[in-house]
């Protein structure tokens, strides 16, 4: 399959493109999947609740601030929105309706990361990893300890549970198991204050991740969640794990992964996608091959559908050192973030299956 253009990508033949690239492709030269493969020059990406972080963090880079600080100040507006119940302040909570909150972040010309994970109470986790990677020779601190550190430098604890997240939460609570002595709904006798669709149980799988490179072609990614919701306490995702949620070599591009993190931490997500890049495939490319690696390494039955595919879905997301970028999503019509100087917009995910 050659060169797709842009309107063939944007429209049904893109769902197929995918497929049949990550099904008939054989070793050869890079293609232009998509029009972000032939950009070249300074770029921020993300992922599809991320226009605000783009946005931000290309200002900042143009304003000349090192990638890695433009990136963590992009994802902190994300982080601090309540309205979005994957990152952050809002987040949806664990079982126990505690929000854990995880993050990493890497800066390409150190090569240094730093990350937190489950740390609670605490509003911008990509801005306490930030600080384990200018401020600490680790890379990982949990728990306890992450907000401890938090705290001593100066991170104010708040109650990161909104009513909106906690009455979602209890929604859960109720249905979550038919024989505890909490009532599901169909049980109950008396009306509860949420009727209609705010009786809906959301559950995110959400999170921004935040690439971005200068014109001299450093590079940076951050990514922060609230992780999957009502997870079992102390879960840790993919986010925090540098080389599954985010991963960045200066040498070479900076990637990131949302979606199901089990899933991208057993097939190292980021940092395969770095090391396609480094084999000479575009960044689209570079995304549907890890995703088809997914999709390949998929071998429980409860996590695949009718037709052997993954019933889960992953976004993978890349930047090279020139400024090409791309996205994959496992499937169905998804859009991730980008701001070059032409402005910010949403762009289509590369579908692996439609
Ligand atoms: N990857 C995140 C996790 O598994 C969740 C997500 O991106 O939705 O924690």
């Amino acid at each position: 399959m050659d060169h797709i253009k842009r309107r063939a990508f944007l429209g049904m033949a893109g769902a197929c493109a995918g497929a049949a690239w990550a099904h008939g492709r054989r070793a050869g030269a890079s293609r232009s999947l998509a029009p972000g493969d032939d950009h070249r020059g300074p770029a921020v990406i993300a992922s599809g609740n991320g226009r605000p972080a783009t946005s931000r963090a290309y200002q900042m880079i143009m304003d000349g601030h090192d990638p890695v600080d433009a990136v963590v100040a992009g994802v902190n507006t994300v982080e601090s929105d309540p309205n979005d119940m994957s990152v952050g302040y809002g987040g949806l909570p664990n079982e126990d309706g505690v929000v854990q909150l995880d993050a990493s972040v890497m800066h390409g010309p150190t090569h240094k990361a730093g990350a937190v994970a489950a740390i609670e109470n605490i509003k911008n986790p990509a801005s306490v990893a930030l600080l384990v990677l200018k401020r600490t020779d680790h890379v990982l601190i949990v728990g306890e300890g992450a907000k401890r550190f938090a705290l001593a430098h100066g991170f104010k604890e708040e109650n990161l549970l909104t009513d909106r997240a906690r009455e979602a939460w209890l929604r859960w609570k109720y249905n979550a198991n038919p024989n505890d002595d909490w009532l599901d709904y169909d049980q109950m006798d008396f009306q509860i204050q949420q009727e209609g669709a705010a009786r809906e149980i959301p559950y995110t799988y959400g999170t921004i991740n935040c690439s971005g490179v200068n014109e001299a072609g450093d590079l940076a990614s951050v990514t922060t969640t609230s992780g999957l919701s009502y997870k079992i306490p102390g879960r840790v995702g993919d986010s925090p794990i540098v080389g599954a949620g985010m991963f960045c070599d200066n040498a070479v591009g900076a990637a990131g992964a949302t979606g199901r993190g089990e899933a991208v931490i057993q097939n190292c997500g980021a940092f395969s996608v770095v090391r396609e890049m480094e084999n000479g495939l575009s960044p689209t490319e570079a995304c549907l091959k890890v995703m088809k690696r997914i999709a390949d390494r998929t071998k429980q039955k409860r996590l695949l559908n009718e037709r052997g595919e993954p019933n889960f879905n992953v976004v993978l997301y890349a930047l090279r050192k020139d400024g090409a970028y791309g996205s994959a999503v496992m499937r169905g019509d998804r859009s991730f973030a980008v701001t070059t100087s032409e402005g910010t917009r949403l762009e289509k995910c590369m579908p692996l299956f439609e």
